[in-house]
């Protein structure tokens, strides 16, 4: 007897893996495998939180005027063209939903965010990885990858799992070079921490552009990642194909709340972008004396790589996992060579380093 057959693409479709939160035995391991925010979120978004229980009754604003209105603020945006969504995940799924048909092409560079395939998967369109230049995103390889069933081009700036970012103008490039039927996706989720000046977030295409769409999220720099919350900016007409397809009340009251707090709480924000300043430098050095090659990051966390060492990334991993630590190793993306860190508090970041030199001056 046959049974229920979902759609045929729905076999070969990936899960997305989280970063791992505990290891066997120990009580409270530290976690530093997801790229959150080591500070926390803002206190003020917190209250917000809090405030919010007593209206969990009620549906949520289906329009978020009022989250809208603080980024428009904030960002001197056309609240219009604003779209919101249950993490920046939704959105890029719902791009994908509505811009791509099974056998239609999303194009993405190797090593970018693990998302990309899995959200092109979903809907039956074929992902095609384009090469990477040592680590980074290269146009020239995305825009040879482009044919006539490409529908969308995801670029993770800074991307993920890697750190390293393209400055507005190779992003201007790669724009150009993209025929107008196809969307560029700027998911822009680690934007708050570059502090280049050569980088844009992706506001100055959107403006003047009618096929790109940022994406930034409230899971990094903002500390809800619990809460799922992302925004995006677009033209109108794409803004109002991803509000139709969205779910009505995609984005809860309390995430709606937290999230404008935390938008306005400058102070928290700049003592978070510090921290992640002084820590990521920190940690880029001391990894570097101990032999290892940091990829140039320009967000919360470093990749680094185990390359002409004789412990492998994988037994520091282990050894990092047995005193408590949880980091990131990504065989899966070819990245067996590599652990991502993202940047703790002080005595966490202090303590991986120390245990590192354990095991790499004991080896
Ligand atoms: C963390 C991350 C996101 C954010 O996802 P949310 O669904 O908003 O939590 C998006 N893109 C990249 C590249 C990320 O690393």
């Amino acid at each position: 007897m046959q049974g229920p057959t979902p759609r045929p693409w729905i076999d070969t479709l990936g899960i997305y893996q989280g970063g791992k939160s505990k290891i066997a035995g120990i009580d409270r391991a530290i976690k530093l495998s997801s790229n959150e925010s080591a500070l926390g979120p803002s206190p003020k978004a917190m209250a917000a939180y809090r405030e919010e229980a007593t209206q969990l009754h009620r549906y949520p604003d289906p329009i978020y005027h009022d989250l809208r209105a603080a980024l428009a603020q904030k960002y001197d945006l056309d609240p219009g063209r604003i779209v919101c969504g249950l993490g920046s995940d939704e959105i890029l799924k719902n791009l994908c939903r509505a811009y791509a048909a099974p056998s239609d092409e999303v194009i993405y560079s190797r090593y970018g965010f693990m998302m990309y395939p899995i959200a092109a998967q979903a809907v039956g369109a074929v992902p095609v990885e384009a090469d990477d230049d040592n680590f980074v995103a290269h146009v020239d390889s995305l825009l040879a990858a482009v044919t006539d069933k490409t529908r969308i081009v995801f670029l993770a700036n800074p991307n993920n799992p890697t750190g390293t970012y393209l400055s507005a103008q190779e992003l201007d490039r790669l724009h150009a070079g993209l025929p107008t039927n196809v969307i560029l996706v700027i998911d822009s989720a680690y934007a708050e921490y570059v502090n280049f000046d050569d980088y844009d977030a992706g506001l100055e295409l959107v403006a003047k552009a009618p096929n790109v769409v940022m994406t930034r999220t409230f899971s990094k720099l903002y500390g809800l990642g619990s809460l799922r919350i992302g925004w995006g900016y677009a033209q109108s007409e794409i803004a109002a194909v991803l509000d139709k397809i969205r779910d009505p009340f995609n984005v809860s009251g309390p995430a709606q709340k937290a999230a404008i707090a935390a938008l306005q709480d400058h102070e928290f924000e700049e003592k978070a972008l510090a921290h992640n300043s002084y820590w990521r430098r920190w940690l880029s050095d001391e990894l570097t004396a101990l032999g290892l090659t940091v990829i140039p990051s320009a967000a919360n966390f470093v990749l680094v790589r185990f390359a002409d060492t004789t412990i492998s990334a994988e037994q520091a991993n282990n050894y990092l996992m047995q005193k408590g630590y949880i980091l990131r190793w990504l065989p899966g993306q070819g990245l067996a060579d590599c652990l991502r860190m993202t940047v703790g508090l002080q005595e966490e970041n202090e303590a991986v380093i120390g245990h590192l030199k354990e095991l790499m001056q004991g080896a």
